[in-house]
């Protein structure tokens, strides 16, 4: 499934912090260095794809296509997830809680190779 009918976002890029400042659904992916896309274009319902900390998707970049890719066979009505690979940030991290529901949910939004960055109570006070 490709992440297609995008818009690309141009200027500075968009920090995770709008995803708290606005309201309603926003569908920012980060797709290089410079740009991001916006992907509330209706017809792109690769935008409903959710967060999951064991995943059955992942997200493969050309230079001009996104890809969500099955990492594994996907059954008929299964929710298609990835992981949004969310950078570990010390201050912020806690503001993206993540309820995935997986075995080895970390508890947040974040990529997995930042997991062991997490404070070792982070994981046992999640709720
Ligand atoms: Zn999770």
């Amino acid at each position: 499934m490709c992440l297609g009918s995008c818009r690309i976002i141009l200027g500075p890029k968009v920090s995770k912090k709008l995803l708290t400042d606005t309201q309603g659904n926003v569908y920012i992916f980060t797709f290089n260095d410079r740009y991001d896309i916006d992907g509330k274009i209706l017809r792109n319902t690769a935008r409903y794809s959710n967060h999951s900390c064991d995943p059955n998707c992942e997200v493969e970049k050309t230079t001009r296509t996104i890809w969500i890719v099955a990492l594994r066979d996907i059954r008929d009505g299964e929710e298609l997830t990835y992981n949004y690979g969310y950078e570990y940030d010390p201050d912020s991290y806690h503001d993206f809680p993540c309820r995935c529901g997986a075995k080895q949910c970390c508890g947040y939004i974040l990529a997995k190779r930042y997991w062991g960055l997490l404070p070792k109570n982070a994981r046992a006070s999640r709720s």
